[in-house]
């Protein structure tokens, strides 16, 4: 498959999404300090670097950016027309990262949570959130 996007395109798009990617993480940060709790960023020991982590708790959140995630919501689009050959494998290959990455997890007795960048300022999200953590002080 010919690659017809230019370097240039290629790191347009990259920016523009990273950058969308990392308002939604801070947007849950934010929800997670707001609710009291403790976490850890990127953990590069674990399997897939979850966004955020709970050691005590063994539970891991993922910030998904809904367009590279494939989400296939409002906020995701389509990807552009000419760039489908490009772009379409690339998500393909996200998002069946993202499930064995997830069993790999869980395999280890962690739990996890996905929170989709179109999710992050929904009004249920702490509900979700203190849900999925339970209660804030751990013994
Ligand atoms: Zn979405």
């Amino acid at each position: 498959v010919a690659d017809r996007v230019t370097p240039e395109q290629r790191s347009a798009v990259m920016r523009r999404i990273r950058s969308k990617d990392s308002k939604a993480e801070l947007a849950l940060r934010r929800a997670l300090h707001r609710l009291g709790y403790r976490f850890r960023l990127h953990a590069s020991d674990l399997k897939g670097k979850p966004d955020v982590i709970f050691r005590p708790r063994q539970a891991a959140i993922f910030m998904h950016g809904c367009y590279w995630h494939g989400h296939g919501c409002r906020v995701a689009g389509a990807p552009p027309k000419s760039n489908v050959h490009y772009w379409g494998p690339k998500i393909e290959r996200n998002v069946a990262r993202d499930g064995t990455t997830r069993a790999a997890l869980e395999e280890l007795g962690w739990r996890v949570l996905v929170v989709w960048e179109c999710e992050v300022s929904a009004p249920d999200l702490d509900d979700r959130l203190s849900e999925f953590l339970g209660p804030r002080r751990m013994s």
